[in-house]
């Protein structure tokens, strides 16, 4: 049966308000019978008490009037004797009117005959009063007085009865009061205490529910959804229940469905994964595998059981590639240096992979891990060895007949000719000589790029070369009005580098800056320590360089649209990075068009000579 919940509070404090009812209406009931039985006493017994007295007053009146009779004065004896008489017939009739108690009835009787008798000897002691007072008085004395006296005797009775009765209901009176006292505070104290213990019985009940649905809720708050709870009632509470089972029952639903979902999304990922050429690992916020995909495992050259769960440097034994990760994670961004290298031995083979570390970041920025994802570059690498090697036999063929041609060139500038023919020379000379150097650098690159020229690193002092650098240039800077301005941080520690071939460089990252650099500007050289690299930067206010062809600069002939026309063969960076590479730095460059560009390197340091697989940072 429904019975609401509020039917329930009310129906409780009802009967609250029944149990002072009827302690009032008890306490009520008691006061009007104490009240009665006061009145009974009053209007019985009194009545009763106040006539007899009447007829003692009457009776004392005769008695008065028979002595002044006596005395001699008996002219108005019988009308007062007559006077009084009918008083005390009227008082005896009241009092007969008024019997109410057991006896009081005969009693009156008694008085009634009694004092005919006494009405009777006065008549005869009237009768005799003619005839002298001796007899007179004498039968007054021993008939007359003793049949008064019987009269009033009775009549006394009557008051003693009477006022006994008043003193008993007194008493009775005073008793009940007492006991309706006692009662009314016993059925008060009952009717609290009920009253109580109903109100505790009724919030238990009400309140028992819903202390168990709040502990359900925050069970089901910290994740259980196994929970159930049975409706206690078909009132609201129960009602609250029965949604609060449904809701329970619809979220298990959805984290089901969630589950079903996130599976099938984790199998396609996986699938996906898995047809992907390229290497994907994925690492957690403590640095261990999650993840992995077959071309991962080619990489790193270990089974699965071998990677998952394992720690990053367990997996990939590469300090510097750590740190990378570390930052990647730490600052919840790519590294700044972009996309990396490294080469592994497999099988006798040497592999090389490109590879780039990305985040992986929730909604709020929050980063959960890091995505490692690899490209085995192995085959680009030998198409370039071969390129490489074409170029370099190429520009040294070309080497050996551009000599003759520059030589032949010079000798024909020698010769007396006219003004045409001295212009066709003179751009001869200009272009054999852009040529030869051409080819020099190329020659120069495809070198270094086969290994072919050899570092010989030694501690070096990079704020030095900077500033001869510098001085190389003075010339063509003086001419430009260009100052160069070199700032050296702190003791910047010695790197571990080739002092000619960074002094290379340097040089042609100068000369760059100083191309590019407004005239009467500032280049400005800087060099500083920190994570176990010297940093050098060099910066300019020029023109800088579009985002999309920043990554490209350093490739071989390749020039920014439309600077074309400033000269240059489009080799000077190219050789640059192959330098810093063979030192196993970095180079790269920040730079916002119109903003100026700013050229950064990295080189080890002196003392990090034995780490192995170094790499550059921009902090
Ligand atoms: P080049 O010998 O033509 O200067 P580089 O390899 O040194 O060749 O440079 C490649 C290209 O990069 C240049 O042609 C130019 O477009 C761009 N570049 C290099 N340095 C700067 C710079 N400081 N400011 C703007 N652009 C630059």
């Amino acid at each position: 049966m429904r019975i609401p919940l509020r039917v329930r509070v009310l129906a409780g404090q009802a009967a609250n308000l029944a149990l002072v009812v009827l302690v009032w209406v008890g306490a009520f009931l008691l006061l009007i019978e104490l009240g009665r039985s006061a009145q009974s006493i009053l209007s019985e017994n009194y009545r009763s008490i106040e006539a007899a007295t009447g007829m003692l007053r009457a009776l004392a009146r005769q008695d008065a009037a028979q002595l002044a009779a006596l005395g001699g004065s008996s002219a108005g004896m019988e009308d007062e004797f007559t006077q009084a008489e009918t008083d005390f017939l009227q008082w005896l009739a009241r009092e007969k009117d008024n019997i109410t108690l057991p006896g009081e009835e005969a009693a009156a009787a008694d008085a009634e005959s009694l004092y005919a008798v006494y009405l009777a000897r006065h008549r005869a002691f009237s009768r005799m009063l003619p005839f002298g007072a001796v007899a007179a008085r004498s039968f007054y004395e021993t008939r007359v007085v003793p049949a008064r006296q019987a009269v009033e005797e009775r009549t006394e009775q009557l008051i003693d009865m009477n006022r006994g009765q008043m003193y008993g209901a007194s008493r009775r009176t005073s008793r009940m009061a007492t006991r309706s006292l006692a009662l009314t505070i016993l059925v008060g104290v009952l009717a609290l205490v009920g009253g109580a213990l109903l109100s505790v019985w009724l919030s238990r009940r009400i309140t028992a529910p819903v202390r168990r649905l709040t502990a359900l809720t925050r069970e089901v708050a910290e994740g259980n959804l196994d929970v159930y709870i049975t409706p206690p009632s078909r009132d609201e509470i129960g009602q609250l229940a029965g949604s609060f089972d449904a809701m329970v029952k619809r979220l298990k639903q959805y984290r089901d469905m969630d589950v079903a979902r996130l599976v099938a999304e984790r199998t396609r990922a996986d699938a996906i994964l898995a047809v992907i050429g390229d290497g994907i690992l994925t690492i957690d916020a403590d640095y261990r595998v999650t993840s992995v995909n077959a071309a991962a495992l080619a990489a790193v050259g270990r089974g699965r059981d071998e990677v998952i769960g394992r720690h990053f440097l367990e997996v990939m034994r590469d300090e510097a590639m750590f740190e990378q990760l570390k930052r990647t994670h730490e600052r919840g961004e790519a590294p700044a240096e972009g996309e990396q290298e490294f080469s592994v031995e497999r099988d006798g083979r040497k592999l090389h992979f490109r590879y780039a570390f990305t985040p992986i970041r929730t909604g709020d920025g929050q980063s959960l891990g890091v995505v490692l994802f690899m490209q085995d570059i192995s085959k680009f690498r030998e198409l370039d060895r071969l390129k490489t090697e074409f170029v370099m036999t190429a520009s040294h063929e070309l080497k050996t007949p551009l000599t003759s041609l520059t030589m032949a060139v010079r000798l024909l500038d020698e010769l007396p000719l006219d003004e045409r023919g001295r212009e066709l020379v003179a751009t001869a000379r200009e272009e054999t000589d852009r040529l030869k150097s051409t080819v020099y650098e190329l020659l120069d690159l495809s070198k270094i790029e086969a290994g072919r020229i050899e570092m010989h690193p030694e501690p070096t002092d990079v704020a030095m070369l900077c500033e001869q650098a510098a001085e190389a240039l003075a010339g063509p800077a003086a001419d430009k009005r260009v100052r160069f301005a070199c700032a050296v941080e702190g003791a910047v520690p010695a790197a571990l580098a080739d002092p000619d071939k960074v002094l290379l460089v340097l040089a042609n990252l100068l000369g760059n800056a100083l191309r590019y650099a407004p005239a009467g500007g500032e280049v400005r050289v800087g060099a500083r320590g920190g994570h176990g690299r010297v940093y050098v930067s060099v910066e300019d206010d020029g023109p800088g360089i579009p985002l999309d062809a920043q990554s490209r600069v350093f490739e071989p002939f390749y020039r920014v649209e439309g600077e074309e026309h400033r000269g240059g063969s489009g080799l000077g960076l190219a050789i640059a990075r192959e330098i810093i590479r063979a030192h196993r730095g970095a180079i790269w460059v920040e730079s916002e068009p119109g903003r100026g560009s700013r050229f950064i390197f990295t080189l080890p340091t002196a003392r990090a000579k034995n780490k192995e697989g170094d790499d550059g940072t921009a902090d």
